[in-house]
């Protein structure tokens, strides 16, 4: 019989299958592995998409989303979870009631919106989101589009550090509130923890790349992993951004896709 291996970090995804293979589970595997963890996967729905969109969105029926929870968290110690892509109201119920059975750091990134502007939540899902999950999360790294969608209309790039104390506040849990969506050239990242009371800023020189499809994945699946390894809150999230950060870097040159193309997550090692 194989003895488990009480020491290899465990990440469990949560999270929507992105056939273009840039994003949702399939970069949620790439980064989970190529930050040195073993990556589980509950798929939630499947998506038909390539660089020029999302043309079709199959939700998988909840009770098979539940189903392959449970018998992974039956089969294997958990050290994290990444929620992303769950779509619609009653996967999202079934996802909060499944996660009461784990214990230990939740990444949520609230997916609403694809950066090829379709929609990737059901309508009347968001409610639910915010009711049932982002209470539960460790942390949660909304973007500047999905801040607003919580409520929060600032425009001004000084209100930013307001706006992840606002989130935080509200929902109970860290934000991580990622600066990509601003024109700066200057990226800023704003981590705040409520429990700490603490407010950090990451600053990155922006890359100039169309390679971004599946950043937000990507970084919430890194920072997972790097909680699934023990780190503190604050390094899982500088590592993350390090990680994303030199995988835009590499990927720019890249180029096989028509539009807003992927990062290749090989380019890491
Ligand atoms: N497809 C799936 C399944 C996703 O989960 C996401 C984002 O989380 C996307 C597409 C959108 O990726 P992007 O906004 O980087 O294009």
């Amino acid at each position: 019989m194989i003895e488990k291996q009480p020491t290899t970090p465990v990440v469990l995804s949560i999270a929507g299958s992105d056939a273009f293979g840039g994003a949702g589970i399939q970069a949620d595997i790439k980064t989970i592995t190529t930050c040195g963890a073993y990556a589980a996967t509950a798929i939630t729905c499947v998506t038909a998409q390539s660089s020029h969109g999302v043309f079709d969105i199959h939700p998988v029926p909840p009770s098979t989303v539940r189903s392959q929870i449970d018998h992974i968290i039956n089969d294997l110690p958990i050290h994290a979870v990444k929620l992303g892509m769950l779509y619609d109201l009653e996967i999202i119920e079934v996802v909060a009631k499944a996660l009461e059975q784990i214990d230990c750091p939740i990444v949520i990134d609230p997916v609403m919106v694809a950066s090829s502007s379709d929609s990737l939540i059901a309508e009347n899902a968001f409610h639910a989101m915010e009711e049932l999950l982002f209470p539960k999360a460790t942390l949660l790294t909304p973007n500047i589009p999905e801040a607003k969608e919580m409520g929060h209309k600032h425009n001004d790039d000084q209100d930013w550090q307001e706006v992840a104390i606002d989130i935080g506040k509200k929902y109970g849990c860290a934000v991580l509130l990622k600066g990509g969506h601003t024109t700066s050239s200057i990226l800023t990242d704003i981590l705040y923890d409520p429990k700490e009371e603490e407010i950090f800023c990451i600053k990155n020189p922006r890359i100039d790349t169309a390679n971004t499809h599946g950043t937000g994945c990507t970084l919430s699946s890194a920072i997972a992993t790097y909680l699934a390894k023990g780190y503190t809150l604050k390094n899982a999230v500088i590592n993350g951004i390090n990680y994303v950060h030199k995988l835009l870097d590499k990927s720019k040159e890249v180029k096989m896709h028509s539009k807003n193309g992927p990062m290749y997550h090989y380019l890491q090692k």
